[in-house]
């Protein structure tokens, strides 16, 4: 099993957990972007990148007006730090 994939399962299974399994089908609006309404305490976020993952580098993340200014999350309720991590981290592709 790869990283990618052992990842993916996680993640489903954290959303399931939460019944919000079909969450990435919420995220994707088809209006401009709207930030998230998960608790920043149930996605257990951090203000901090853990290892090389951060909000900054994850699908998920709005960024703000400048590279280090607090931005917003497709998921996550609330002020993102570019550098800040959470267990719903999606790396970007590409
Ligand atoms: S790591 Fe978590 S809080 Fe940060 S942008 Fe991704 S989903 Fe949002």
């Amino acid at each position: 099993m790869s990283l990618k994939s052992s990842s993916t399962t996680r993640r489903t299974v954290i959303l399931s957990a939460a019944g919000l399994s079909t969450l990435p089908f919420l995220v994707q609006p088809k209006r401009a972007e709207a930030a998230g309404a998960m608790a920043q305490s149930v996605a257990k976020y951090q203000a901090m990148p853990k290892g090389n993952a951060q909000c900054s580098k994850c699908n998920y993340f709005l960024p703000g007006a400048t590279p280090t200014a607090t931005g917003q999350c497709k998921v996550v309720a609330g002020a993102i730090s570019p550098n800040g991590w959470c267990q719903m981290f999606a790396a970007k592709h590409g």
